[in-house]
């Protein structure tokens, strides 16, 4: 996911006195699950931005072979490896999930099988750090995860941590979430005692370039909320996403020999560099706010004299402010081409996501069992907000809420990611019982 940071809104909710809490009963196969996640993350599966191509690259198609492999394995019927690598399955209800007659509502969970072109994934070679002791994590091939640029650590001495060599990334981003979805299934398959409603697995191509939902159909899905798992640590819900929207600003000048400029060249790229230094600099940048703060962020510039084009993203957890945003815009493009004679300035904005919020309190529930699952197991969860978007704000905009749940990421998109077992195994537990408080809604 292309989070940037996050941080604690002020919505934690209180826990009820009332609710009994009671220990986790439901056993994760640790060992399954580690398998599985060291299998995955060997599959190269960077996304290609310069692609045309879906999947971006060939190796999303491979995993998504043996995920539908797998699934058929343990007999989900439906298994599906779609024209657009996208994996398709169904965890049938239990029977104990319908009363008088009347169905319990489809869970879908989702993830994605590529991973960050930010840094090399190829020939990933992890290392499983058996009851960390603390301190720094020296890498193999050199490099070091170091305590003090990797703040979680100190919370998860004597857990189980699986490294890369340190020339590549581990792709816990998100092949956790993926093997935590798979060792849900196989458990939920394996222990017909526990109860819930139907199970839609989907997992995802490209969501790292930005084109995670475009092949998903919401009708073939035909599920009432959805849940990522790519989430960071545990206990985590994502309940809020940036607002965003991009923007091209294009500058026509006239270009002509320079020996023969005078009174008839009009320098375009002197243009767009005179935009970018109106623009607001010491508020409203992403060098200058941080938490609920919104921004204008001039991320590319191209061209030359003849005409130059500066591309720009809008982002603020209120969708109105993009307006402002767009009009400053505007205004500064149109006051540039006034104060340069030639020069014809052209904006084009478009919406890219919403927040997450808008969508999330059509249907309240989406969050409130999960963070009743979280109370119920004796854990208190976190509401977070993430400044960047996820899958689950596509999605959810397109009408299935969807929040983002943690997953035992860590690091993201380096070569000192790393991810958690023992958080692996809490999300698959919170997985399960959150399945089981659904199942008790009526669709
Ligand atoms: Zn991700």
């Amino acid at each position: 996911m292309y989070r940037v940071s996050r941080h604690r809104s002020n919505a934690v909710p209180q826990k009820n006195p009332m609710q009994p809490v009671t220990p986790s009963t439901v056993m994760i196969d640790r060992s399954r699950l580690l398998d599985r996640f060291l299998r995955y993350v060997r599959v190269e599966t960077t996304a290609d931005p310069s692609s045309n191509l879906y999947p971006s690259s060939p190796g999303q198609r491979e995993l998504g072979q043996m995920l539908r492999d797998e699934l058929a394995a343990i007999s989900i019927l439906d298994a599906e490896l779609d024209e657009n690598a996208l994996v398709w399955g169904t965890v049938p209800a239990t029977d104990g999930s319908v009363s008088a007659g009347s169905p319990s509502p489809t869970v879908a969970m989702v993830a994605h099988m590529d991973t960050s072109p930010e840094a090399p994934g190829k020939d990933v070679n992890p290392q499983v750090i058996d009851a960390y002791a603390g301190g720094d994590i020296p890498l193999p091939s050199g490099g070091l995860i170091s305590v003090a640029k990797s703040e979680s650590l100190s919370d998860l001495v004597g857990k189980t941590l699986i490294t890369t060599d340190g020339r590549t990334l581990l792709g816990g981003d998100d092949k956790a979430g993926i093997a935590i979805i798979m060792e849900v299934a196989q458990t939920l398959i394996e222990n017909p005692h526990l109860v819930h409603g139907p199970v839609r697995i989907l997992f995802t191509c490209d969501e790292e370039i930005g084109r995670g939902t475009d092949k998903i159909d919401l009708r073939k899905l035909d599920a009432t909320v959805a849940y990522t798992l790519d989430g960071g640590g545990a206990g985590v819900i994502d309940v809020e996403t940036f607002s965003a929207d991009g923007a091209t600003v294009r500058f026509v000048g006239h270009n002509i020999h320079p020996s023969i400029g005078k009174g008839r060249m009009v320098n375009a790229l002197r243009a767009a560099a005179d935009f970018v230094s109106a623009l607001p600099r010491t508020t409203c940048t992403p060098e200058t706010t941080e938490d609920r703060e919104g921004f204008i962020h001039p991320h590319t510039i191209h061209g030359g004299v003849g005409e130059a084009s500066v591309d720009l993203i809008l982002r603020s957890f209120e969708s109105e402010d993009l307006a402002d945003y767009a009009r400053l815009i505007e205004t500064t493009a149109n006051q540039v081409a006034a104060d340069t004679p030639g020069i014809e300035a052209h904006v084009s904005i478009r919406q890219q996501y919403r927040n997450l919020r808008e969508g999330l309190d059509d249907l309240p529930e989406s969050v409130s069992l999960a963070e009743a699952a979280f109370e119920q197991l004796g854990r208190q969860p976190t509401r977070m907000i993430i400044r960047g978007g996820t899958d689950g704000s596509q999605l959810t905009e397109k009408g299935l809420p969807t929040p983002n749940l943690s997953s035992g990421q860590h690091n993201i998109h380096a070569v000192t990611e790393f991810a958690c077992l023992d958080e692996m195994v809490e999300a698959a537990q919170h997985v399960i019982k959150m399945l089981e408080l659904w199942s008790q809604q009526r669709a």
